[in-house]
């Protein structure tokens, strides 16, 4: 029998995930069948437990329900539980496990996709909402020399810092407190490009070479990375990358075979050119 997945989210309509998991699934050899499904922002659990009542094996979670999926897990990963928000369910006999594969999505990009080593570099993160929260203890497992959290609201950017201090010293503060130092890594985890607004980088922000990385992506190059590059950030990157390797990670979980990324992640970034 096929076995069914789904992407949840609101809105739903450009969600990449069912080509991403269609291309896995050929790829893989896996009879599965994977929908998106438009959840009611009043209405997420009931449309989980629809959707394992019919038979779902599995769904991803995207915004604005991560939160919602982290309390309603009835166990959850240890990357899930650090990162307070869930993007991959698993429906194994009664229990619906949470997990969280953004972190792990983005690690992979970096170190294997860009070849980026984050051993020993100085890791700067712009941000401190969702995005943010769930990649920093997996970049951390990568032992960099040092992490920093910078934020438009201060105090946020300082709580999350302590938040994982039992791992390792991670610092936080606003934009400006990092002005006069430069880091090897700066990856964006706000939503500013969003709205079209820039950040209010210091000068001399990006150390020679450094690598500017946006999770967002989009058409042609991002506001942050358009101003990284201004800035003299040797490297620049999107998030498309990350978007596929959670979803490779995702896929992972479920089906306990990891897909190889390169050839869909080139095929998504023709079609998104186009
Ligand atoms: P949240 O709403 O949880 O957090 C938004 C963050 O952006 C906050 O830190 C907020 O600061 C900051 N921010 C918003 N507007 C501005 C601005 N004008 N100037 C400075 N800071 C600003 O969003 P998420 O963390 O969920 O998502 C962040 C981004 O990451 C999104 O663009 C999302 O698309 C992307 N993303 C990409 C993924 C991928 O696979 N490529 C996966 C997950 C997320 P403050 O606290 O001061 O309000």
């Amino acid at each position: 029998m096929t076995d069914r997945y789904a992407v949840i989210g609101n809105p739903i309509a450009h969600s990449k995930s069912p080509a991403l998991h269609a291309a896995f699934a050929r790829q893989c050899g896996q009879d599965i069948r994977y929908e998106a499904i438009l959840g009611p922002l009043d209405g997420f659990r009931a449309s989980v437990e629809a959707f394992r009542q019919a038979g779902g094996r599995g769904m991803n979670v995207t915004v604005p329900f991560k939160e919602e999926a982290f309390r309603l897990a009835t166990r959850l990963s240890d990357r899930a539980a650090r990162a307070g928000a869930v993007n991959t369910l698993l429906f194994a006999d009664a229990e619906i496990v949470g997990d969280n594969t953004d972190g792990a999505g983005l690690v992979r990009d970096i170190t294997i996709n860009l070849g980026c080593a984050l051993a020993g570099k100085r890791i700067l993160l712009l941000g401190a909402g969702g995005a943010s929260r769930g990649v920093i203890a997996p970049l951390l497992a990568e032992q960099p020399a040092a992490l920093a959290i910078a934020n438009r609201t201060a105090v946020k950017a300082e709580t999350l810092a302590a938040q994982f201090a039992d791992i390792a010293p991670v610092e936080g503060g606003d934009f400006g407190r990092y002005a006069g130092r430069n880091f090897d890594v700066v990856i964006n985890a706000t939503s500013a490009s969003l709205s079209g607004q820039s950040l209010p980088l210091p000068a001399g922000l990006f150390a020679s070479g450094a690598l500017a990385y946006d999770m967002m992506y989009g058409k042609g190059e991002t506001p942050f990375l358009q101003l990284a590059r201004e800035q003299g950030a040797g490297r620049c990157a999107d998030g498309l990358g990350m978007l596929v390797e959670q979803a490779a990670e995702a896929f992972f979980v479920w089906r306990g075979v990891r897909p190889v990324t390169g050839r869909v992640l080139a095929d998504l970034r023709a079609k998104l050119a186009a």
